[in-house]
């Protein structure tokens, strides 16, 4: 039998097509991408366009919000625009990371989320995050407090070590969440007691 670029049987084209978009998605390598894809074919035509319309919402109706980067349906998004918020910014690698810090209660400033971390090795720069916007945003609002609140991994290093020497000589009280998190565990998949403990515990840099 001859193999296609999937990996798989050849099939028709369109299912070709369906396995080669499902297995760039992160963590989907070819035969899972195979499976996911005789899956939806096999499932009812309600379903399979719920899903498809689901991403065509996503990408039509979602966008960045201009100041935090967020994913929101409008921009400022609810967070950025609510005036109860204290002026701490909360920097975070992934939107998903702003939902777990929500979870835990204990902060309650705004957010910037870098859209990443630095990481020489994957070949991602301080050009490919959204630093140069918050560099902007600190010197143009002073925040009372930056809080890194990045992976507790070599790229979240990096990362904090490099927007910590930036920030530095703007005398601005820069902090990082207290250890006490999992070594290479990303943040939203910390429980909230954990992520909350760490957060309350955060130490000047
Ligand atoms: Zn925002």
């Amino acid at each position: 039998m001859s193999m296609n670029r999937s990996g798989g049987p050849v099939t028709a084209a369109p299912v070709g097509r369906l396995i080669d978009s499902l297995a760039r998605l992160p963590g989907i390598g070819p035969k899972t991408a195979s499976r996911l894809a005789y899956y939806l074919l096999r499932s009812s035509r309600d379903d399979a366009m719920a899903l498809a319309e689901a991403i065509i919402e996503v990408k039509e109706r979602i966008q960045l919000c201009s100041v935090c980067f967020n994913v929101t349906e409008q921009s400022p998004c609810a967070i950025c625009s609510d005036e109860s918020r204290d002026g701490a910014i909360c920097v975070v690698q992934e939107p998903l990371d702003i939902v777990a810090l929500e979870r835990t209660g204990q902060f309650h400033g705004r957010y910037h989320v870098l859209h990443g971390a630095i990481s020489p090795v994957e070949g991602v720069g301080p050009d490919k995050l959204r630093i140069r916007e918050l560099i902007e945003r600190v010197e143009r609002t002073r925040p009372d407090e930056v809080i890194l609140a990045m992976n507790l991994d070599l790229p979240g290093d990096a990362t904090a070590t490099y927007l910590h020497r930036l920030m530095a000589p703007m005398g601005i009280a820069v902090t990082r969440p207290a250890s006490g998190l999992p070594v290479g565990g990303d943040l939203e998949y910390a429980d909230e007691v954990t992520l909350g403990r760490a957060l309350k515990g955060r130490r000047p840099l």
